[in-house]
């Protein structure tokens, strides 16, 4: 395998006495697409929110690029290596979508105004949606919104990609043009970990599949491999369920 992205190593987690995660442990390499999916409750949000800090473990390693991250570290200092796309867009509703674009890079990585308009333009073009530039989120669709979100990632030009249920959230005729601009970006080659039950998706773009359950990784393989011969029952009945 490439180098580690991302590794976690018997990573553990608790709410108070509840167990959430339970010995996490995976890689993701360089350029490698995963897929997070299993049944609501199994601790896959808390798995992506503990790599980018936005939750701290109790015991095990994670490691970006080779460097432990502790529980001192901050999702600020991540930010350069590691972006986020959740479920709810979480875009600053009172700015433009311009200014949603600008202010990381601006505040964080120093880019002038110019420059980070230059640049906030090219990833809405990239997203598809640059005419949307002058408008507040709240005048957009919810898949137009997400879009803007990941547009808002992709300005930091951070190294890895997590998505947490991207598409969850939207009305059924807006999952395809959101799910469309993230094949695009996998066939880039970047380094992305995605929580989504849209297993269309996973098949295309996915090289490895993560199935979870009750906060641990019970199954974990190649698409082609996963969805045609689940080992685990619990895996089975899972995607028996949403397939
Ligand atoms: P998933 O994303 O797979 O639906 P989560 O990672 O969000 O699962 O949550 C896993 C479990 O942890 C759930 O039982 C959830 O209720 C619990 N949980 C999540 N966040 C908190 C929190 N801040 N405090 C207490 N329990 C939490
Ligand atoms: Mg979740």
């Amino acid at each position: 395998m490439s180098e580690p992205a991302i590794r976690l190593d018997g990573v553990s987690k608790y709410f108070g006495d509840f167990q959430v995660l339970r010995e996490v442990s995976m890689r993701v390499g360089t350029g490698e697409r995963v897929v997070i999916c299993g049944p609501s409750g199994s601790g896959k949000s808390t798995v992506v929110r503990c790599i980018n800090r936005l939750e701290t473990h109790e015991a095990g390693v994670i490691e970006v690029f080779g460097r432990e991250v502790g529980n001192r570290t901050t999702p600020e200092a991540l930010g350069r290596e590691i972006g986020m796309v959740f479920q709810q867009f979480n875009l600053f509703p009172h700015l433009s979508v311009l200014d949603n674009l600008t202010l990381g890079p601006m505040k964080a990585l120093g880019l002038s105004r110019r420059d980070a308009e230059e640049r906030a333009m090219a990833y809405l073009t990239r997203v598809r949606i640059p005419e949307q530039a002058g408008k507040r989120p709240g005048q957009l669709s919810g898949g137009q919104q997400q879009r803007v979100a990941i547009a808002r990632s992709l300005a930091m030009e951070p190294k890895v990609l997590l998505f947490d249920e991207p598409t969850s959230a939207l009305d059924p005729e807006m999952i395809a043009e959101v799910l469309d601009v993230m094949i695009d970006l996998a066939e880039d080659g970047r380094t992305m970990i995605v929580v989504t039950h849209e297993m269309g998706f996973a098949r295309k773009v996915a090289d490895q599949m993560i199935f979870m359950d009750a906060g641990e990784i019970v199954e974990t393989g190649p698409p082609a491999e996963f969805f045609a011969a689940p080992k685990s029952k619990r895996c089975q009945t899972f995607l028996s369920q949403i397939l």
